[in-house]
C-alpha cells in the first residue's frame, strides 16, 4: 500500500477534527457553576459566564492546536439527548408549568451580557426534566451505549408535535463566529434520538414512527445553522450500528436521511453522519445513497467497513485515535490505516468518538508528575487532539509514505527500529522487564481455567452447609453495603488523604462509624449486617488504590451523568495485591456483633468496567489477574471468620458487547473471572453478588453461571418486572430484588414494601427471596435510611408471619 499512488489527491474539505469535546471543564468548573445555580437561581449570570468561558477556551484551543473543523454544540448543561429533546420541543409535559428562564443581570456592570444567550429559555424546565422537582418525576436515565456515560431517556407524547428551537445551538455557533473558528454544528441525529427515546406512559406507537415529523424539525434546525453561515452540520447516529434500530426500518431511515441531506444542500450546508462504538458498515450501507457529504467511522472499536458503496467523493472522517481510552496512539499503525482509506476516499483524521469519555488533559493531572514512565504512555483529550492534528499533517504531507515508514511520529524511531520499539513499548506497558517472566509469575499463582478457578460444591450442598452455619429466618433482611456517608465521614477521609490526620486517628474515626452502623442495624433488626463502607470513597477506586498495577488520578475527571463526574483509575500493568485490603474493617465490625457481617468486595469485571484498562493484552487476561487478587482477599476474609462475602458486580451488564456475535466470548471470560475471584471460598461461606444500573433480563443465563449463592439486584424502579422475568426463566438461585428505590429520598411505606416482598415470595418461593434495598445507601441521609429500613424489616416480618 502506498499513499502516494492514491486518489487522495482530491483535497479533503477539512483534515483534522474530533466528534466532540469534554464539556465539564478541566477542574469541573461547569459542575460547580450548575450546582451553585441549583442552590441559588440568582447565580444565573455566573453560570452563563462559566459556560461562555469554557466554550471560548475550547474554541480558541481547538483552532490553535490545528483542528480545521471544530465541533460546536457539544457543550451541554446536562446531557446531549436532553439537549435535543429541548431543541425539538420534546421535554415532558409535566415540566410545562415551570416558568421560562429569565437571565439575571449579575452584579458586575462590566459583564458581557452575550453569555446569557447560553442559558436558553427552557433551562429550568430542562433541569426539572433531568433531576425532577417538587411533584415532578425526573426522566429515566440509562447508559449511553456501552460507556460509563448516562443519558436521559426522553418521553415522547404524540399529542405534542415537534417544534424546532435551535437557540441554544445558535448561541454556541455565534461564539464560534466571534473567534473565527471553522465551526461545524453538532447534534444527535434524528434516528438515534428516536431510537433512544421512549413513548410517554399511556401513549401508543413507537418513537421511530415519528421520524418524518422529526426530520421536519431538523430541517428547521439546519435552516438556523445555514442562517449563521455555518458550512457543516454533524448528526451523531451511533444507533444505526448498535442494534437499536429495529429491523424493517432501513428503507425509511435512508429515505428520511436523504430528505434531510437534500434540504441541507439546498441551504448550502454539508452533512457529516457520525457513528461510533462499533463498526460502521450498516451506516455506510444505509446512508451511501443519501448524498451525505461525510461519514465518521470508528476505526478503533470496529473493523474497517467496506466503503465501496460510498461515492468516492464522500469524505471519510476516520476515527483512528481512541476516544475512549487513555493510551497514546501507535501513530505509525494509525497512519497505515489512514493511507488505506485514502486509496479510495478523501480522508480527515479524527478520534473514534467524542472526547467526552476521557479526561481533559495530562497537564491538569498532578499525580502523574512523579510517574514519568506512565505519563509518557498516556494521552488524554488535549493530547489526543494533538495526535489527530499530527496524523493529519503526516497523511496530507507529500512525503506521507516516508514519514510513516520512518515512524517520525512514533518518537523518531527509524524504520529498522520500528518493530523493536513496539516490543519495548509493550513490555513497558506490562510494567515488567521480561514478558515471559511476567506471564510465568501469573501462571504460577493459578492458571486461567475454563469456567473459572472454581472448586465449590454444587449449590444444593452449599446451601445446606450455609444453612447450618447461618441459621437465618425465611426472607432474610440485609443491605447492599454502604451506609450514609455523612459530611463527618467524608471529612475524616479527606483529612487523612491530605495527610492532615494521623493513621491512628483516622482508624479510630472509621471504627467509631462502623460501631455506629452496626448498632443501628441491630436496633433495626436486620439479619445480615454490613460494616457500612465508611472508608471507601468509591467501590472501584478503593481497591485500585491498594492494588499494584493501577494508578489513581487526582483530577482526571470524566462526566458520568449531569454534574456527576468520576475519576476512573488507570490499569496500566500486571495487577497484584501486596496485602489485605478490607480485612481489618471487616474484623472490627464482626467483633462488635453476634450476627453475621458481610465481607464486601468489588468484582473483577466491575473493576475493569470502571477503569481505563491496558489495551496490550486481552481483557480476559487482565480480568484474570484482578480476579486472583480478589480471590486472595476472599480467602483472607474467610480466614478472618466471614460467614457471608459479597462480591459486587454492579457493572457486569455494562461491558456486554454491542455486537451480538461478541457476546458469548464476553459471557465466558466475565463469568470465568467472577468464578475465579470467588471459587476458592469454602462451601459454608455464603457468596453474595450485587448488580444494578441495567436491565438484567437479557443476561440471566450469564448471572446463573456466576453461581453466587445469593444475587441482589436493583429492581424497585423498574416496577419489579425483573421478578416476573426471573420467575419465568431458568434462573433458580436465591435473589434479593431491591424493594426500596434508594435513588430517591422518598421513604417507602410498610404496605408498599410488603406488597413487593409478597410479590417476590409468591413468584419465586419464600425460601429463595432476600429482602434488601436496591443498592448501597451512601448517598442517602440517616433519617430516611432509618425509616426505610424500618419499613423493610417490618414488611419482611409481616410476610414471614403469613407464610
Ligand atoms: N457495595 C456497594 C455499596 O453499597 C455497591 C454499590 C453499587 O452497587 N453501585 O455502596
Ligand atoms: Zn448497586
Amino acid at each position: 500500500m502506498t499513499a502516494r499512488s492514491t486518489r487522495a489527491g482530491q483535497r479533503p474539505p477539512f483534515t483534522a477534527t474530533v466528534p466532540g469535546f469534554p464539556r465539564i471543564g478541566a477542574h469541573r468548573e461547569l459542575k460547580k457553576a450548575i450546582e451553585a445555580y441549583w442552590r441559588d437561581p440568582a447565580l444565573a449570570p455566573e453560570l452563563a459566564d462559566t459556560a461562555a468561558t469554557l466554550i471560548d477556551r475550547r474554541l480558541t484551543r481547538a483552532t490553535a492546536t490545528g483542528l480545521d473543523s471544530v465541533p460546536v454544540g457539544t457543550f451541554s448543561h446536562y446531557d446531549q439527548m436532553l439537549d435535543v429533546a429541548a431543541m425539538v420541543g420534546a421535554l415532558p409535559a409535566r415540566v410545562d408549568d415551570i416558568a421560562d428562564h429569565e437571565p439575571g443581570s449579575g452584579s458586575d456592570p462590566e459583564r458581557d451580557p452575550s453569555a446569557d444567550d447560553l442559558l436558553p429559555t427552557w433551562l429550568d424546565r430542562y433541569f426539572a426534566a433531568a433531576r425532577g422537582a417538587e411533584g415532578i418525576a425526573p426522566l429515566e436515565m440509562t447508559k449511553w451505549f456501552d460507556t460509563n456515560y448516562h443519558h436521559l431517556v426522553p418521553e415522547l407524547d404524540p399529542a405534542r408535535p415537534f417544534a424546532a428551537d435551535p437557540s441554544f445551538l445558535v448561541a454556541q455557533l455565534r461564539r464560534a463566529r466571534r473567534h473565527h473558528v471553522p465551526a461545524r454544528a453538532v447534534l444527535i441525529g434524528p434516528v438515534t434520538f428516536l431510537a433512544l427515546s421512549k413513548m410517554a406512559d399511556g401513549t401508543v406507537g413507537a418513537p421511530l414512527d415519528r421520524l418524518p415529523e422529526l426530520v421536519d424539525a431538523y430541517r428547521d434546525i439546519v435552516d438556523a445553522v445555514a442562517d449563521e453561515g455555518v458550512e457543516w452540520i454533524q448528526f451523531d447516529e451511533p444507533a444505526l450500528n448498535t442494534g437499536h434500530l429495529p429491523a424493517g426500518r432501513d428503507g425509511e431511515v435512508s429515505e428520511q436521511w436523504r430528505r434531510l441531506v437534500v434540504h441541507a444542500h439546498v441551504r448550502g450546508v454539508r452533512v457529516l453522519a457520525q457513528t461510533y462504538f462499533t463498526d460502521a458498515q450498516r451506516t455506510v450501507d444505509l446512508l451511501s445513497g443519501t448524498g451525505v457529504d461525510a461519514v465518521g467511522v470508528d476505526y478503533v472499536a470496529g473493523a474497517a467497513p467496506d466503503l465501496s458503496a460510498l461515492p468516492t467523493s464522500t469524505l471519510v472522517v476516520a476515527g483512528v485515535v481512541d476516544g475512549r481510552n487513555v493510551w497514546r496512539t501507535d501513530c505509525a499503525r494509525a497512519l497505515g490505516a489512514l493511507a488505506e482509506v485514502a486509496q479510495s476516499h478523501p480522508v480527515a483524521v479524527s478520534t473514534s468518538c467524542s472526547l467526552l469519555h476521557v479526561p481533559h488533559s495530562l497537564a491538569a493531572e498532578p499525580s502523574l508528575a512523579d510517574e514519568p514512565e506512565l505519563r509518557a504512555r498516556l494521552a488524554f483529550g488535549e493530547e489526543k487532539i494533538i495526535e489527530v492534528v499530527s496524523l493529519a499533517r503526516a497523511l496530507h504531507h507529500p512525503n506521507c509514505e516516508r514519514i510513516r515508514r520512518n515512524g517520525i511520529l512514533a518518537d523518531a524511531e527509524t524504520a529498522a527500529n520500528e518493530e523493536q520499539a513496539e516490543q519495548t513499548e509493550q513490555t513497558e506497558r506490562a510494567g515488567q522487564p521480561d514478558p515471559d517472566a511476567s506471564a510465568a509469575a501469573v501462571e504460577h499463582e493459578v492458571p486461567r481455567r475454563k469456567g473459572g478457578v472454581h472448586d465449590r460444591a454444587p449449590f444444593p450442598e452449599r446451601r445446606e452447609a450455609q444453612r447450618r452455619r447461618l441459621d437465618l429466618p425465611p426472607l432474610p433482611t440485609s443491605t447492599i453495603g454502604s451506609f450514609p456517608q455523612t459530611p463527618e465521614v467524608r471529612a475524616a477521609r479527606a483529612a487523612f488523604a491530605r495527610g492532615e490526620s494521623s493513621a491512628p486517628a483516622y482508624e479510630a474515626a472509621m471504627v467509631r462509624e462502623i460501631l455506629h452502623v452496626i448498632d443501628e442495624q441491630e436496633k433495626l433488626g436486620l439479619d445480615v449486617l454490613v460494616h457500612g463502607e465508611p472508608e471507601r470513597n468509591d467501590m472501584v477506586q478503593y481497591f485500585a488504590e491498594q492494588l499494584d498495577g493501577f494508578h489513581c488520578t487526582s483530577n482526571a475527571w470524566v462526566q458520568s451523568y449531569g454534574t456527576r463526574c468520576v475519576r476512573p483509575p488507570i490499569l496500566h500493568g500486571d495487577v497484584s495485591r501486596p496485602e489485605p485490603m478490607t480485612v481489618r474493617w471487616f474484623r472490627a465490625a464482626q467483633d462488635m456483633t453476634e450476627r453475621p457481617v458481610k465481607g464486601m468486595l468489588t468484582g473483577p469485571v466491575t473493576m475493569l468496567a470502571w477503569s481505563f484498562v491496558r489495551d496490550d493484552q486481552p481483557l480476559a487476561d487482565t480480568a484474570h489477574q484482578v480476579a486472583l487478587a480478589i480471590r486472595a482477599e476472599c480467602e483472607d476474609l474467610e480466614a478472618a471468620g466471614a460467614r457471608v462475602i459479597q462480591v459486587d458486580e454492579a457493572a457486569i451488564r455494562e461491558l456486554l458487547p454491542l455486537r451480538p456475535e461478541d457476546r458469548a466470548a464476553y459471557a465466558e471470560w466475565s463469568v470465568e473471572a467472577f468464578r475465579t475471584a470467588t471459587g476458592g471460598l469454602a462451601d459454608h461461606v455464603q457468596l453474595h453478588t450485587h448488580m444494578c444500573y441495567s436491565d438484567f433480563e437479557s443476561i440471566l443465563d450469564l448471572i446463573r453461571d456466576m453461581d453466587a449463592d445469593v444475587t441482589t439486584i436493583e429492581a424497585a424502579r423498574a416496577g419489579f418486572e425483573l421478578v416476573d422475568a426471573i420467575a419465568a426463566s431458568d434462573f433458580d438461585l436465591p435473589v434479593g430484588p431491591g424493594v426500596w428505590d434508594i435513588h430517591s429520598p422518598r421513604v417507602p411505606g410498610v404496605d408498599e414494601v410488603t406488597a413487593r416482598i409478597d410479590h417476590a415470595s409468591r413468584a419465586l418461593g419464600p425460601d429463595r427471596v432476600w429482602v434488601v434495598p436496591d443498592c448501597g445507601l451512601k448517598t442517602r441521609g440517616w433519617p430516611e435510611t432509618r425509616a426505610s429500613l424500618d419499613a423493610l424489616v417490618k414488611a419482611a416480618r409481616k410476610v414471614r408471619a403469613s407464610l
